[in-house]
């Protein structure tokens, strides 16, 4: 499932490829993947847009146009947006066609299909896809111990759950939350109402470290992007605790755990995540 840093591999990889380009034709080969506004206006407010750039926000991309409509998507848990020469044959699961002024097509391929598009207006406000509510950029100067504090220390919650609340922090998934407290050698399952000011202060720092490590260790190439079809992601092999379950700690060599926390499996060390 893409995270944040996911996100912005593709943005980094697609904007080149489709600045400047102007969608000659669309089709719409699922109706369920459009969100905002009918299928049959989408369509046609689609075509003929030329795109200027691709802005990321947490987990959201949106592409944006010379007319200043825009495009916005979230990929959740298998979308892949990819652009790819119109002559290759179309894969299953591909639910949107966009074809370009270039002789490439954007194509929009997602096997479970929670994935949703949004077309909004230059003038339009963006009441539909939820950016609105999302909190800081993990990366943003402004994400201190304070705003942490501030959001999050009279919960009971667990913090691997806060991690994940996009109206707190935006773009942290299962996988970089499980990577940040490791990091700040939280326990996933310690309380936010029983965290100390210098577990918010290691915690801020955490969170801006590793997001930033997962964008730049995802260096692919646009080669190497679409030969992967967008689902290869570089940075998954350096892992220190997701997905590590019964295998030793990078640090002190005890077994990896994995515990459910409210519905989400969690990895950590018991012996370097002492913090609960
Ligand atoms: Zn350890």
């Amino acid at each position: 499932m893409p995270e944040l840093p996911e996100v912005e591999t593709a943005r980094r990889i697609l904007e080149p490829q489709l600045k400047g380009k102007t969608i000659e034709t669309v089709e719409v080969r699922n109706t369920q993947i459009i969100a905002h506004p009918q299928v049959e206006q989408f369509t046609a407010m689609l075509q003929g847009q030329t795109v200027t750039k691709i802005s990321r926000r947490g987990k959201f991309l949106t592409i944006h146009f010379k007319s200043h409509d825009r495009l916005c998507l979230h990929l959740r848990m298998t979308g892949r947006l990819l652009v790819i020469p119109e002559e290759e044959p179309v894969q299953r699961h591909t639910h949107l066609i966009a074809s370009l002024s270039d002789g490439n097509q954007i194509r929009y391929l997602d096997t479970r299909r929670f994935g949703r598009f949004w077309f909004l207006r230059s003038a339009e406000e963006d009441t539909y896809t939820g950016q609105s509510k999302l909190g800081m950029e993990p990366t943003d100067a402004a994400l201190s111990a304070d705003y942490l504090k501030s959001k999050l220390a009279h919960r009971k919650a667990a913090i691997k759950t806060m991690l994940l609340d996009q109206s707190v922090v935006a773009g942290i998934g299962n996988l970089y939350s499980d990577e940040i407290l490791f990091d700040a050698g939280i326990h996933p399952r310690a309380q936010c109402d029983t965290l100390m000011a210098a577990d918010w202060e290691q915690l801020a720092r955490s969170i801006a470290k590793i997001i930033r490590w997962g964008i730049d260790a995802d260096d692919i190439t646009p080669q190497e992007y679409l030969q992967g079809e967008g689902r290869e992601y570089r940075n998954a092999a350096h892992l220190r605790v997701y997905g590590r379950a019964g295998q030793p700690c990078v640090s002190c060599k005890t077994a990896i755990e994995r515990v459910l926390i409210g519905g989400r499996n969690s990895c950590f060390c018991p012996r370097c995540q002492r913090k609960i």
